[in-house]
């Protein structure tokens, strides 16, 4: 029977910084013309290019997922209209089929606070996953707008650098085309920094969840990666991660930890539910078990994970003794981000998986894990039912939930919470009060 020990815990300091540069972001997603910029449907790492043309505000294709993610009614409506128009629910990815929704309804470029029209200039997308590049031309027609993919393949080195930096240097040249401004070296070299920083901080902050008790859980984590959705190509945001690093740190000396209590550390693998991400977490905390690794959140980070599968918080460019003077500097640093310290673009190295979880599990001093097999995603759920295997013969107790990342019409929330309960009793945990 574990017992229940008693922590301190407090709230954040940081979440008011991360509620005011997510405000601020948000209204000037929309008056970014106005501004003389450029409204782009880009993928989150190619945001530090993209400064390279100057102001620009970066929009997912619609600006309703948030809204559509806390109102399942809104979500299932997005999802009825791609089905009606010939995108079958179930065929495709859960989370770009309503996006493809939205677009249809001709909601993408409406400003949900004004009601006004606001179009979206162009895509620029990187086929991390198939399911986002076909998106991105499905995107481009619906909307009308230019698009651009760039391919990034699955592997790592040198000649992956290489094919992807090619690649970037054509988007550049496409950027200029369609904007018809000039690109600016000098903002690419400051964005490329500042993002490269956050990413390299971000991480750091998800491997203080290896301290016990952890100084916070990983949705926590995972909610502090929205100032770097926003605006991680700035120097705001880098300092925001500073000071966040330091809070966390803080907290490990002072015995801080995320909600007063631990009898459970737990892994969580696959893509979360983005409409119900608060059950999980909620549920094991009446058990006082908390999470301490997830994907979505640790993929906000730069990582350098190793041949044996272990996950190392990316070298800051100071570590690394790389300051940035070129364009092809910055265009090389990008590649690497992508090929060699991205995990979202390991997503469908599927022979990986097993020994990365594993890994994750042992550095994070986990007990037990909690596997999504998400039958909404094709890119990250390949190779979660081989890791439960391989997690099951490292000794680690799992237990696995059918559900979608985006489509809460593959959510049945008592059968997740009941296997969930079972499991954390099969660990020996008890309801705390
Ligand atoms: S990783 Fe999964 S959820 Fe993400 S775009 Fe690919 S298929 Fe969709």
């Amino acid at each position: 029977m574990a017992v229940a020990t008693r922590y301190p815990t407090r709230p954040l300091d940081c979440w008011g910084k991360l509620r005011e540069i997510r405000r601020k972001y948000a209204v000037r997603s929309w008056d970014v013309k106005e501004r003389g910029g450029f409204a782009v449907a880009a993928q989150l790492p190619l945001m530090p290019m993209v400064a390279g043309i100057g102001e620009f505000a970066r929009r997912i294709y619609g600006p309703y997922f948030g809204k559509a993610m806390k109102e399942p009614e809104v979500l299932r409506q997005f999802h009825e209209a791609a089905d009606a128009e010939g995108y079958p629910r179930g065929e495709m990815c859960s989370s770009m089929h309503h996006q493809i929704g939205q677009m249809l309804l001709g909601l993408t470029q409406i400003d949900p606070m004004t009601g006004v029209s606001r179009p979206v200039d162009f895509i620029l997308e990187c086929n991390f996953c198939h399911s986002v590049s076909k998106t991105a031309q499905i995107g481009g027609e619906i909307m009308g707008v230019p698009f651009f993919i760039i391919d990034v393949p699955h592997t790592s080195g040198e000649a992956a650098q290489r094919y992807v930096s090619g690649q970037l240097m054509d988007a550049i040249g496409w950027l200029e085309k369609i904007t018809g401004r000039t690109f600016d070296d000098g903002k690419f070299l400051e964005a490329m920094t500042h993002w490269w920083q956050r990413g390299a901080l971000y991480a750091r902050i998800g491997e203080t969840l290896k301290a016990i008790p952890a100084p916070l859980d990983y949705w926590q984590v995972r909610a502090l990666r929205v100032p770097a959705q926003v605006g991680g190509h700035t120097a705001e945001v880098a300092e925001f991660y500073e000071m966040a690093l330091d809070e966390v740190r803080e907290r490990i000396k002072e015995g801080i930890s995320a909600f007063g209590v631990e009898t459970c550390r737990l892994s969580h693998e696959g893509e979360e539910m983005f409409y119900a991400d608060k059950l999980l977490a909620d549920t094991v905390m009446h058990y006082g078990a908390v999470f301490v690794t997830g994907d979505v959140g640790f993929n906000t980070g730069l990582w350098d994970i190793q041949e044996d599968g272990s996950w190392r918080a990316a070298p800051t460019l100071q570590e690394m003794g790389l300051t940035l003077s070129t364009r092809e500097d910055a265009v090389n640093l990008l590649a690497r981000s992508f090929v060699d310290y991205g995990p979202i673009f390991h997503c469908l190295r599927v022979d990986e998986k097993p020994t990365e979880m594993v890994k994750k599990s042992q550095d994070w001093h986990s007990q037990g894990a909690v596997l999504h097999m998400d039958i909404g995603c094709r890119g990250m759920s390949p190779g979660v039912m081989e890791a439960k295997i391989a997690l099951e013969e490292a000794g680690f107790p799992t237990v696995s939930y059918e559900s979608s990342n985006s489509d809460p019409r593959d959510f049945t929330p008592s059968q997740i919470t009941d296997r969930l309960e079972s499991f954390l009793e099969r660990l020996g945990l008890n309801r705390i009060s």
